[in-house]
């Protein structure tokens, strides 16, 4: 592996890449961005982009385009039905998984509900190692429920097992003796888990659950919207990678599988999704789906566009350099992060680096949405939004009370290719200044709450006057125009 860890060495990550087209950031003052995050309801998905210095919301549709990805997009055939652009999209999807059939759809979501509508039923329960957030509700809406089997190590924030994404094999088998064969529809495997902060699976755990499921009889599922981070870390971590190439280690996972499902926003840094399939009839079955929800079989709610920047990023995705600089520079993220004492999710992950909110804000109660009022108070003190992932992302429990989350995390999601290192140590900067202040920060309350996946568009209110105390304490440390 030694050709691999060129920079391993090095005290910083590098960037394989330079900068040819840039999009010109502001920074608002102190006192407009507080303005700013009451009016979006402490909500960091509510606030208006302008308002915003560094977007870690997500890495969804939000990755950095390659010039071969852009050229391509100007050579997209226009047309409803056989375009050519299509055609370059299923060859390049083809050759990237080693399967023969692929429907097109819009995102990674909508792949979700296809799945749901046609092999979920009412009572069935989806056994799989974490869940996401639309994958359980689209599962929900269908009658079913998820059961996870993660490792008990998965939610522990500190850890040093690289593969705390891989699904616990004991607690899969009782899952499907206890439920019985016929209420299990598949099983769903997600690569480089999202919501406990973009760990991976390794190559041998996913062979393993495989298995599993051919001698049930159960077909297997694999979610790989974050495959490009799972890929490095296998090829980085896994001992049964070591001598393959990324795309052999790609064409191990998919004979795992029965059918993969992806987002497009984040594997191959497009927009877009898609279902891949080795056996006709489960191709047969979903495909009369499309059409209904999708658009047709040659573009699935795709523009054209998209899918010529699909087709290269999928290619481009087999480039060690490309899938390393994620992970490399949430590496580096992290380790500048823990010199400072800020509480984060080890080993760093994929995505993005992820802040463990309940150890940074102890004194918040799970009920007052400590990882939601600490999203809140980042981007107070430095502009940048991330995003909450913990009891906010949850439902309530049916009697109505609180249902706090196993991991209570904010992400700083680094989309692909898009933010440097000097962005990044600003970044630490801000966040050992909120740390050392950290018995300012209050809790939060919902004043609109909606009943599904609330976190999307629920509005929240400061309990106290928490907020403007923050500010004042940042005005007095720097001066009333500093930013
Ligand atoms: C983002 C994501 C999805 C949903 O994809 P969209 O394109 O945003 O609809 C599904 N699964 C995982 C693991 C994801 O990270």
């Amino acid at each position: 592996m030694q050709h691999f860890a060129r920079f391993q060495a090095a005290p910083f990550p590098m960037e394989m890449h330079k900068v040819r087209v840039i999009q010109k950031l502001t920074l608002l003052p102190i006192k407009e961005r507080l303005a700013a995050i009451v009016e979006a309801g402490n909500n960091t998905f509510l606030l208006k982009n302008r308002d915003v210095f560094l977007d870690m919301l997500t890495d969804s549709g939000t990755n950095a385009m390659s010039d071969r990805q852009i050229a391509a997009m100007s050579l997209a055939d226009d047309s409803y039905a056989g375009s050519e652009t299509f055609f370059r999209l299923e060859a390049s999807v083809q050759d990237f998984f080693g399967l023969p059939f692929f429907l097109p759809a819009h995102q990674g979501r909508a792949c979700e509900h296809i799945l749901a509508k046609v092999f979920v039923k009412p009572g069935n329960v989806v056994p799989m190692n974490f869940h996401f957030t639309t994958t359980r509700a689209h599962i929900m809406e269908c009658g079913g429920r998820v059961e996870e089997c993660f490792l008990d190590e998965a939610i522990r924030s500190e850890s040093d097992n690289r593969f705390k994404g891989n699904m616990d094999l004991h607690k899969l088998e009782n899952c499907i003796t206890s439920v019985g064969i016929d209420n299990v529809p598949f099983v769903r495997v997600e690569l480089g888990t999202n919501l406990i902060g973009g760990q991976p699976i390794s190559l041998s755990n996913l062979e393993a659950v495989s298995a599993i499921c051919r001698k049930h009889q159960l077909l297997l599922v694999i979610d790989s919207s974050l495959l490009s981070d799972n890929l490095y870390f296998m090829k980085m971590f896994d001992p049964l990678c070591e001598d393959l190439s990324i795309k052999e280690i790609n064409h191990r996972i998919s004979a795992c599988a029965d059918i993969i499902y992806f987002s497009a926003r984040k594997l191959s840094s497009a927009r877009g999704g898609g279902l891949v399939m080795r056996d006709k009839l489960l191709f047969d079955k979903m495909k009369v789906l499309i059409p209904l929800y999708e658009g047709f079989l040659t573009y699935g709610g795709m523009s054209v566009r998209e899918m010529e920047a699909m087709a290269i990023g999928l290619q481009e995705t087999l480039d060690f350099d490309m899938i390393a600089h994620g992970p490399q520079f949430i590496e580096a993220f992290g380790n500048k992060a823990k010199e400072q004492n800020i509480p984060v999710i080890t080993p760093f992950g994929g995505l993005g680096l992820h802040v463990d909110a309940r150890a940074f804000l102890e004194h918040i109660p799970g009920e007052q949405y400590p990882a939601g009022a600490l999203a809140a108070a980042i981007y107070i003190v430095s502009g940048a939004r991330g995003m909450e992932r913990g009891t906010i992302s949850e439902n309530r429990n049916p009697d109505g009370s609180e249902h706090v989350a196993s991991m209570e995390l904010v992400r700083l999601a680094l989309p692909r290719r898009v933010f440097t290192l000097s962005q990044i140590t600003y970044m630490v900067d801000r966040l050992a200044w909120l740390y050392e202040n950290r018995a300012l920060i209050g809790g939060l309350t919902f004043v609109d709450e909606p009943t599904i996946m609330r976190f999307f568009i629920g509005r929240l209110a400061p309990i106290g006057d928490w907020q403007t105390r923050l500010v004042d304490k940042f005005i007095a440390d720097f001066g009333s125009d500093a930013l």
